[in-house]
């Protein structure tokens, strides 16, 4: 991960260790901030989350409006919107550091270990269940948790893939992409391990 996208990271964290201490910032803004923060914004990073209600991302790290961009759709997958979205964190803000996140506990994967029963979402659905058998290959302790991480992953993998804007930032370093598990039981947000298999600028 390169220098900046490492700071932004760390300070991610730190907001987490507030949050789930109870010590979160107050953000209150008055019409005064509101207007200034109208006029322009400067996200310090772009982050793929999942629609759940209990993960805003924004409380999670304890960030105040302007910091983060974001994109949430059941079982934070590579979406056409997501990838809208990165396209315009990158090109607009060269946001240093791009974020995937899971959650512990997530409707999304859980719904599918149960057995796939059809329903909304199309290829969404079969990336998630793609994710879930991935997980059973590595035979876990808990099949549950290895899902969300193969999940995000995958995620991962599938916008490095798709996406010229971000292949080129990985590239030049200008932005880094890190992998994350929210364990909701804590409050804590934990990277994972994250490699990307960059196919090359064309
Ligand atoms: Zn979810």
């Amino acid at each position: 991960m390169h220098e900046r996208g490492q700071e932004i990271l760390q300070e991610l964290l730190e907001g987490n260790e507030r949050f789930r201490h109870g010590e979160g910032r107050a953000h209150v803004y008055s019409p005064d901030e509101l207007r200034s923060i109208a006029s322009v914004q400067r996200p310090i990073a772009a982050i793929v989350a999942c629609s759940d209600s209990r993960i805003a991302p924004e409380i999670v790290f304890d960030q105040p409006l302007g910091a983060i961009f974001a994109s949430r759709v059941p079982g934070n997958v590579a979406s056409d919107s997501a990838k809208w979205m990165l396209e315009i964190a990158l090109g607009e803000f060269q946001v240093p550091l791009v974020m995937v996140m899971g959650h512990t506990g997530c409707l999304a994967i859980g719904q599918l270990l149960d057995g796939d029963k059809g329903g909304a979402g199309g290829l969404h659905r079969f990336s998630v269940l793609s994710s879930v058998y991935r997980a059973k290959l590595r035979r876990p302790e808990d099949l549950y948790v290895a899902a969300v991480e193969e999940n995000v992953l995958q995620t991962v993998e599938h916008l490095a893939r798709d996406l010229y804007p971000l292949r080129k930032a990985l590239l030049s370093q200008s932005t880094s992409i890190v992998g994350a598990v929210y364990e909701m039981e804590t409050g804590n947000v934990r990277p994972i391990p994250t490699t990307v298999e960059l196919y090359g600028v064309y």
